[in-house]
């Protein structure tokens, strides 16, 4: 398996939880970018710059500029590679421009890193995607994002620690739908055309059971 995972989809694809469980399975870092925006104001490196990012553009539901998104980045992969127990790393939702693709793919060259990148593309239609996104909670307490499906619509509290559910904050539909125009399936267009060219694409079909998306992405990376 390579080692540097790049999960792109649009939002509600599923991603995050199929990219934390190759993490999981793997033994690989799994890098949400929504983490390390979360993180920066602990950050001690962090700049004016970026913080003042956080501050405005983050919770807001829109993209935050390339700049920025691939400094994280660039901070994550320094951080990690150099780890005695370093296997790999996911990225989940770093990359949602062309800009962004083509800075890191750069980056990784310097790394002798861009020979390891496999970037796994979870497709689903806008509409499944909005509907998904429409209707999923996340808990109060850790954080546990709970997906809208038939075994899990009926949960009242977090099936791992008990706490109150919540519709997320980014949501609401307005915000949802400015999401789909950022990240919906035709601004992914020219991100999937990228990675097919320089030959690392997977796309996986994300209309289906979590186990069978699993079980495709798997077999896709090995
Ligand atoms: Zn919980």
């Amino acid at each position: 398996m390579k080692q540097i995972l790049i999960f792109i989809g649009p939002p509600g694809s599923g991603k995050g939880t199929q990219a934390k469980k190759i993490a999981e399975k793997y033994k690989y870092r799994h890098v949400s970018t929504g983490d390390l925006i979360r993180a920066l104001p602990n950050d001690p490196t962090a700049t004016p710059e970026e913080l003042k990012i956080v501050n405005e553009v983050s919770f807001a539901g829109r993209l935050v500029p390339d700049w920025f998104i691939c400094g994280l980045v660039f901070r994550a992969v320094e951080r990690y590679v150099k780890l005695s127990e370093y296997k790999g790393i996911v990225f989940d939702g770093a990359v949602r421009t062309l800009e962004q693709a083509e800075r890191i793919q750069q980056y990784l060259e310097t790394k002798d890193l861009d020979k390891e990148v496999a970037a796994v593309a979870i497709m689903i239609s806008d509409k499944e995607a909005f509907d998904r996104l429409t209707k999923r909670r996340v808990c109060s307490s850790c954080r546990e994002i709970i997906p809208w499906n038939e075994e899990t619509k009926n949960i009242t509290a977090c099936p791992k620690c008990g706490g109150e559910l919540k519709i997320r904050p980014d949501d609401k539909e307005e915000v949802i739908k400015t999401r789909m125009v950022d990240q919906g399936s035709a601004s992914l267009q020219p991100i999937l055309d990228y990675y097919q060219k320089i030959g690392v694409l997977k796309i996986i079909d994300g209309m289906q059971s979590i186990d069978a998306v699993g079980r495709d992405v798997e077999k896709a990376l090995l």
